[in-house]
């Protein structure tokens, strides 16, 4: 933008004129892929570290581009956010996570729930707790079997707003998560007047909890926080048989990670769903 100044072409460089093109190209095939169906959501199985039962389920989104194959929500959640195409993509991943949900009811599956991933803009909106019942009636899914993931940044911001919306949502029937625990600067005073039911711990003091002295020990004190908040808590990218047995000892509830599974397609993670007993 040349005419707000010299100063500007101290900025500007080829580098990001190309980032710039490339971001411009995405957001027009957004705006496409989420009415052309190009738009897939996985599930990664929720489970008890326990039992090692599957006890629910994430949605996370996948891009199939016509041409470029598979970009990662990484790259394109960005962009969705700065230009609001993320409210028609995370409305299409509620919609569509909550009737394949019930479809796999329908179909004689043991019920599971479903969390879906909700970003900051959505999550502050004052009508979001009315989108989402309105998509539970549509979609005919009982709103137990719905999960709202929300990162611990996302209700820093517009606080009393978001938490406002939770009280709705929990009013509903519906579960909410605090997603990437740990990450954020949420205070305790904070976590106690959020009405939620699992916290998530981000998967950089998982990863460090066999050698990092300091991430085990974060990681332990955040599962008796949970603890003390009466909050259930869930392990976010367990790799291996160590990290699982780390966690055992140290009584986390839940966990997510490639261990048990990756993110599957709706036809691999039926698989996973146990078939409800018919006598
Ligand atoms: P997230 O919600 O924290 O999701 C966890 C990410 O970790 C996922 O990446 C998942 O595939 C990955 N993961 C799970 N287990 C492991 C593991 O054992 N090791 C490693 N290295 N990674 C693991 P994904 O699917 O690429 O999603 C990235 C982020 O994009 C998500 O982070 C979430 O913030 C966002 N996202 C994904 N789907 C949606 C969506 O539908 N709506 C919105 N608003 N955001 C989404
Ligand atoms: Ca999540
Ligand atoms: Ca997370
Ligand atoms: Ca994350």
């Amino acid at each position: 933008c040349k005419h707000n100044g010299r100063h500007n072409f101290l900025f500007y460089t080829p580098n990001m004129n190309q980032y710039h093109d490339h971001q411009i190209s995405i957001e027009g095939d957004l705006r496409e892929a989420i009415t052309r169906n190009e738009l897939q959501l996985y599930y990664q199985p929720k489970v008890n570290v326990e039992t090692g039962y599957i006890s629910g389920m994430e949605a996370l989104v996948r891009w199939n581009h016509p041409e470029k194959g598979f970009i990662s929500p990484g790259e394109f959640i960005p962009i969705a956010e700065e230009t609001g195409l993320i409210t028609q993509l995370d409305e299409w991943v509620l919609n569509e996570a909550c009737r394949q949900n019930q479809q796999w009811m329908e179909a004689g599956y043991a019920a599971e729930r479903v969390a879906v991933n909700v970003s900051a803009n959505e999550i502050q909106r004052t009508d979001f707790a009315e989108k989402v019942n309105r998509v539970l009636q549509e979609t005919c899914l009982d709103p137990q079997f719905l999960e709202i993931e929300v990162t611990e940044n996302s209700v820093m911001q517009n606080t009393d707003q978001c938490i406002r919306t939770m009280q709705d949502l929990k009013t509903l029937g519906v579960s909410l998560s605090i997603d990437d625990f740990g990450t954020g600067y949420s205070s305790l005073s904070y976590l106690r007047k959020f009405p939620i039911h699992y916290l998530k711990i981000d998967q950089t003091f998982i990863k460090g909890v066999l050698h990092d002295p300091s991430d085990s020990e974060i990681v332990k004190v955040m599962i008796q926080l949970a603890d003390a908040f009466k909050l259930e808590v869930v392990a976010e990218g367990v790799e291996n048989a160590e990290v699982l047995q780390f966690l055992q000892e140290n009584h986390c509830a839940y966990y997510q990670g490639y261990y048990f599974s990756k993110p599957l397609p709706p036809e691999e993670m039926e698989k996973l769903l146990t078939k409800k007993q018919t006598y």
